[in-house]
């Protein structure tokens, strides 16, 4: 009898029931990632004072015709699991970057790499044959990672991060402040850019603690010498508030939601500008 909710016991039939749908939709995901049916949304990234764009976060999306719209902080966990993520990460960065590259502007594009992945010593390799493979430039091209990925102190993942920007990749540290990040990390790895988290964006105009956080973040990222955007950003008031802490470059659905690559085409046209 398999272990079953830390207890050895059958799970009842509405669980097998669940257990077996969930399979069902992770075999589904499997067979969409082997097809390229998992496609590349991008979601602008804009200066806030006259929403200029700079570039465009990369989204993973899978429609799949059973099951719906699953968004990707359920199947990225299956593409880790079931040794998917290289393959999809290749796939959404090439079909990316063939996408944007006759599109006006000088817009990065932006991709979200796992924690995991940083372990792979053929990351470097495999982004810089997907960017190569569409004609993209690779100085166009920014890596996101999450904090938890920056608090491993291997000199392997420094090693990485170091091979990428000197081909002129940038990273950016997403999710700021959510993690355990040390300031040392901060100081040492190059990065070129932090996010900070939608979590202290949400109830800004209410928490003045949130306010006191994102002000705290702005002063030390500025006086390291790195770019500040504040993601999340849904309205006016937001932004507002955001500005006059200092903040100048913001990505929410205040400024666009993610959109398919006819509608980015369209916004990258409407809104390319020299700033930054
Ligand atoms: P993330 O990297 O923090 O991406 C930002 C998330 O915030 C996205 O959710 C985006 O749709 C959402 N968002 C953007 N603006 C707003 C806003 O104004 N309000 C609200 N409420 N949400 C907003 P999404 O697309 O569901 O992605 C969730 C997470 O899944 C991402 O968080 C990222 O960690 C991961 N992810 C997405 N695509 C990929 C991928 O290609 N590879 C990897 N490894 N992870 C991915
Ligand atoms: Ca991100
Ligand atoms: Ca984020």
């Amino acid at each position: 009898m398999k272990e079953y909710h830390g207890a050895s016991q059958a799970p009842s039939i509405e669980e097998e029931l669940i257990l077996s749908v969930t399979d069902m939709r992770r075999l589904a995901f499997s067979d969409a990632v082997k097809n390229n049916e998992i496609w590349p949304a991008f979601q602008p990234i804009v200066v806030m004072n006259d929403h200029a764009l700079i570039g465009f976060e990369i989204l993973a999306r899978w429609n799949s015709p059973v099951y719906g719209n699953i968004t990707p902080d359920t199947f990225i966990p299956w593409a880790e699991e079931d040794g998917l993520l290289d393959a999809l990460t290749y796939h959404l960065i090439t079909s990316a970057c063939k996408m944007a590259q006759c599109w006006p502007g000088d817009f990065y594009l932006a991709f979200n790499i796992s924690p995991l992945q940083f372990n792979n010593c053929n990351l470097v390799s495999m982004i810089f044959s997907a960017v190569s493979e569409s004609g993209f430039p690779l100085a166009r091209v920014r890596i996101e990672m999450t904090e938890s990925a920056a608090i491993s102190e291997s000199p392997a993942v420094r090693a990485l991060l170091e091979r990428l920007g000197h081909a002129g990749v940038s990273i950016t540290l997403d999710d700021f402040g959510t993690g355990y990040a040390s300031l040392t990390r901060l100081r040492d790895f190059p990065f070129k850019t932090l996010k900070i988290d939608r979590g202290f964006v949400r109830n800004i105009a209410n928490e003045s603690s949130n306010q006191k956080i994102v002000s705290a973040i702005i002063g030390l990222g500025t006086s390291l010498g790195l770019e500040i955007i504040a993601e999340g950003v849904e309205d006016i008031e937001q932004a507002t508030i955001l500005q006059s802490l200092g903040c100048v470059v913001a990505q929410g659905w205040h400024y666009g939601r993610e959109m398919a690559q006819s509608d980015a085409s369209s916004f990258a046209s409407d809104r390319t500008s020299a700033v930054l």
